[in-house]
């Protein structure tokens, strides 16, 4: 049984160029219907946002998105949800969104994504949370990321550690093993300096 109630997806208010992404937005909204797992998101129904919670809607889920005023019109605020929440800022947003997940799984997106992500994984390097994060790959998308981050370790400028933090699921149903048995992070052993 997947031990969590509510999983905020971070993803591209885009579709991207590779039909695998839009299909890997789809299967993971329907895994999280029949899973009872409650979407949290940005409450955009563009992009792969929109086809993330479409997905959980038709599967009879439940999806609660979080959009700021300013951004209703630019990303077209979902009418079709269980509810969508209308704040004030964008910090507002994310502040709300990590408040009501358990998780975060963040699929393929673009500048928007790679902000939410770096902010849960530098407040998870921080103390501020233990919740789980897993970066879901589609067709080897977050590879470059990962080599990314990797180098940063290796040009000294991160401690190992921080690969700690979060998981890469190259499918959804390695997502919802890692979600059910999240790995130890070990945060004993994270040295004193960040
Ligand atoms: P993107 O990956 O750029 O398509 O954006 C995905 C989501 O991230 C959208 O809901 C955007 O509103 C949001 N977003 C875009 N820019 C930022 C930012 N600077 N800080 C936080 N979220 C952002």
């Amino acid at each position: 049984m997947t031990p969590i109630s509510s999983l905020c997806v971070y993803c591209g208010s885009s579709r991207g160029s590779n039909p695998a992404f839009a299909a890997l937005a789809t299967e993971l909204g329907r895994e999280m219907a029949a899973r009872g797992v409650r979407l949290i998101y940005g409450g955009g129904r563009v992009g792969l946002m929109g086809i993330c919670a479409d997905a959980v809607m038709a599967g009879g889920g439940e999806v609660i998105g979080v959009i700021p005023q300013h951004l209703q019109d630019r990303e077209v605020g979902h009418t079709g949800l269980t509810e969508l929440k209308v704040v004030d800022n964008m910090h507002t947003r994310k502040r709300m969104m990590f408040d009501y997940s358990d998780a975060f799984c963040v699929l393929p997106g673009g500048l928007g994504t790679l902000e939410e992500l770096f902010e849960v994984v530098t407040w998870r390097q921080l103390g501020i949370h233990d919740k789980p994060i897993i970066v879901l790959n589609a067709d080897g998308y977050w590879d470059r990321l990962v080599a990314m981050i990797d180098g940063i370790i290796e040009d000294g400028f991160a401690q190992p550690a921080v690969r700690q933090f979060f998981s890469v699921a190259n499918s959804v149903g390695r997502l919802f093993d890692l979600l059910a048995s999240p790995p130890d992070t070990q945060e004993r052993d994270y040295p004193e300096r960040l």
